[in-house]
């Protein structure tokens, strides 16, 4: 590991050049099953989303038993049953594709539900695990609108119209349970805030 102290000063010069240069390192060599063109990309891509979809069915249920706030675990519970539905409508899209139905671990999703846990672990139940359960839930939402936004923009490049339909159909509900938690964020504050004055 090199520290501040290094006595030998790189030139800033010799620097720039290697960042620029084409055999710079950082530069990552394929795969040989590495994906040719679009159509090889939007499927493998298919496939993380639906690995993170199936693993959301199975996080959602935990995270809906620790919340405090009614509105909020109900909140929580309908998206579950969206989320459910989401796990079909890829498997009508890999269907509509030509492609069998096969799940690929998302680095992504698994690290953004480790994320959750830790959140549970870390805050008593009540208004502010609800709190930390909204933040690991809306990191949750915005990784899946920039996934299905994507998709969603692929599938239109490939011509594949019924395929960015279903898409952009999950990724409105996406967009809706992402508006609901916010608005549960603020609802939480004033209920709170309610509960301060009662005291
Ligand atoms: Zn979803
Ligand atoms: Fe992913
Ligand atoms: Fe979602």
């Amino acid at each position: 590991m090199k520290t501040a102290t290094t006595t030998k000063k790189p030139s800033a010069k010799s620097t720039v050049a290697k960042a620029t240069s084409p055999t710079a390192k950082g530069k990552v060599k394929p795969k040989r099953t590495a994906a040719e063109g679009l159509r090889d990309l939007f499927i493998d891509e298919l496939k993380d989303i639906y690995w993170a979809e199936k693993a959301l069915v199975k996080a959602l249920p935990k995270m809906a038993k620790n919340v405090t706030t009614p509105h909020l675990a109900t909140s929580i519970v309908n998206h579950l049953h969206e989320t459910e539905n989401h796990v079909t409508r890829l498997e009508e899209v890999f269907s509509l594709m030509g492609e069998k139905a096969v799940a690929k671990k998302c680095d992504a999703m698994d690290g953004l539900l480790k994320e959750g846990e830790s959140i549970l672990e870390d805050t008593e139940p009540g208004a502010v695990r609800d709190a930390g359960i909204i933040l690991a839930a809306q990191k949750v939402e915005h990784y899946e609108i920039a996934t299905y936004g994507t998709l969603v923009a692929f599938a239109g490049t490939l011509g594949e119209v019924r395929v960015a339909e279903l898409l952009k159909e999950t990724l409105d509900e996406e967009k809706n349970a992402d508006a609901i938690l916010t608005y549960s964020a603020y609802h939480n504050i004033n209920f709170e805030a309610e509960l301060a004055d009662e005291e």
